[in-house]
């Protein structure tokens, strides 16, 4: 371990800024390769979405739900693995991908596409032939992504096309289409403009890669990750990044604030963990403009943390993730012309939500149940943060996602709840209308349109949800991952 230099006095390899996920992979790799690495971040814990917190003796997952496994040949995997993660990070496999429940359909959709292919069949008899068919184009997008040697080309074509073309183009039954669209919060809002690249590989991820919870929630990745920065490099927490200071054209420094005093550091390089659109904050008003504007930003999520005493299981609950289906919605077509865009139409918001129940699994949280209950928002949606309108909405719309549950689950007394909006995520993380998937993952900005990790100022880089390849734990984590391998591959 080479030794630590003084803060202020040195001069650094490079500057990262937010120790979310894609901030800390790329200064973790960084600091393995022996780069002095400084990351900057403003809370005391690492993490951003990837967080856990403490109520009494409670701690509670911020945000995951599940992780989309590895599939063969697949370039996440050489990632954990250089990082240390496989023998650092106890993955616990889920039991299923998710309980869907709508109307009268209430299906468990296991993993493995020949299982996934059953239950689907059995439900939609008459559909089989295109369930196969539909399962199988999805695959065969997917197979070019894990292929250094394929040929993209082939790809670009299905680049301008959405998930819910996709859909239309295998299925009539739009019950059918709205089954397969359950867990669509994962990846946008709107199946007409979701990219289906994007979505194809999260779906197939899921179903034939499995799905995993982190023993000890995501805190135990986040920290472990922050360790692999102290290798040859330094975490300062409480440490808000305020301004990227250039000459010529070229970065010269990063200034910020920490415990109370504004601190300049030199370096000649920015991995920025944030929003683009945070960083054109802190640049020179000339550079702002080369940054892209006018982008479409991302779905937010509203999450009521519970605790409950003696668990769900208890009261005769046995799943781990069930998704329930807004019951107005009548099909997938509902979505056409943006119909749903407006969630707070829809009382309990657009879609619908999902329960997730930790005491199913071995979660390592400590002995308390924790359980969600999370759905798609947009901040839009919310009066202004902190006002009187703001905190009665919270109340009310936090025991009418519990009354929600009653059918399902009765007497559901929750020792603990707490509600967490788009504005507390834009609170915590900075991230612009609390998104948590950065900019929105439509056929414009998905794949190879994605917001671009590098731009015209050199040694500027972007690495977090918002970038290439996108967000979710492993969109935002193999971001920060390739950042940190092309400033190597520079050189730097
Ligand atoms: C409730 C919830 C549930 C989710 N569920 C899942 C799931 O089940 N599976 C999945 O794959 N994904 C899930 N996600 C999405 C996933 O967590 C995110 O997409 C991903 O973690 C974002 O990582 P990021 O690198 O963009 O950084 P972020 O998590 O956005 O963190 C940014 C960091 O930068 C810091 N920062 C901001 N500004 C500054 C500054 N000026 N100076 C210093 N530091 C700064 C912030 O404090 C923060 O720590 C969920 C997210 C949420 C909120």
């Amino acid at each position: 371990m080479l030794e630590k230099a003084p803060v202020s006095d040195s001069h650094w390899d490079m500057v990262v800024i937010g120790a979310g996920l894609g901030g800390l992979v790329a200064a973790a790799r960084l600091s393995m390769a022996g780069k002095r690495v400084l990351l900057l971040e403003k809370h005391n814990i690492p993490g951003g979405c990837a967080t856990v917190f403490q109520r009494g003796k409670n701690r509670f997952e911020v945000g995951l739900h599940a992780l989309n496994g590895f599939l063969p040949k697949d370039p996440r995997l050489d990632m954990w693995q250089s990082l240390g993660l496989n023998s650092a990070i106890k993955l616990i496999p889920l039991p299923m991908q998710y309980r869907v429940c709508w109307r009268d359909i209430d299906l468990r959709i296991p993993h493995g596409m020949e299982d996934c292919i059953e239950v689907l069949s059995c439900q939609f008899p008459q559909e089989h032939k295109n369930i196969l068919r539909y399962f199988l184009n999805l695959k065969s997008l997917v197979l070019p992504m894990l292929d250094s040697e394929a040929n993209f080309k082939d790809l670009i074509q299905f680049s301008r096309i959405s998930a819910g073309e996709f859909l239309d183009q295998h299925f009539l039954d739009k019950q059918l289409k709205l089954i397969l669209l359950a867990n669509l919060g994962y990846f946008h809002h709107d199946p007409y403009t979701l990219s289906l690249l994007w979505f194809a590989f999260g779906q197939i991820s899921y179903m034939e890669g499995g799905s995993y919870y982190i023993h000890g929630g995501s805190q135990a990745l986040s920290d472990f990750l922050a360790q692999k920065v102290e290798n040859c490099g330094t975490v300062l927490y409480r440490a808000t990044a305020k301004e990227i200071l250039m000459e010529d054209n070229k970065i010269t420094g990063v200034r910020f604030f920490h415990q109370g005093e504004s601190v300049t550091v030199k370096t000649c390089g920015v991995i920025a963990g944030i929003s683009p659109i945070l960083v054109a904050g802190m640049l020179p008003e000339t550079c702002v403009k080369i940054l892209g504007e006018n982008k479409e930003i991302g779905p937010s999520l509203t999450s009521l943390y519970c605790n409950h005493t003696e668990g769900l299981i208890k009261l005769g609950w046995q799943d781990y993730n069930t998704i329930f289906l807004n019951e107005n919605i009548p099909g997938m077509d509902a979505f056409i012309h943006k119909k749903l865009v407006s969630h707070s139409e829809l009382g309990l918001k657009s879609l619908g939500y999902s329960l997730i129940d930790y005491s199913q699994i071995d979660h390592g949280l400590g002995k308390n149940n924790p359980f969600t209950i999370c759905h798609l928002d947009q901040i839009q949606d919310w009066p202004e943060y902190k006002s009187k309108d703001y905190k009665e909405q919270k109340v009310s719309h936090a025991n009418s996602m519990l009354e929600k549950l009653e059918p399902w689950i009765k007497d559901l007394k929750p020792s603990h709840q707490e509600l967490a909006t788009p504005h507390t995520i834009q609170r915590y993380t900075e991230n612009p209308e609390g998104a948590v998937y950065g900019y929105a993952q439509t056929m414009n900005q998905s794949m190879f349109l994605r917001f671009n990790q590098r731009c015209s100022i050199p040694n500027l880089w972007f690495a977090s949800a918002w970038s290439r390849p996108g967000g979710g734990f492993f969109g935002a984590m193999y971001s920060g991952w390739q950042v940190a391998g092309k400033c190597l591959g520079n050189r730097m």
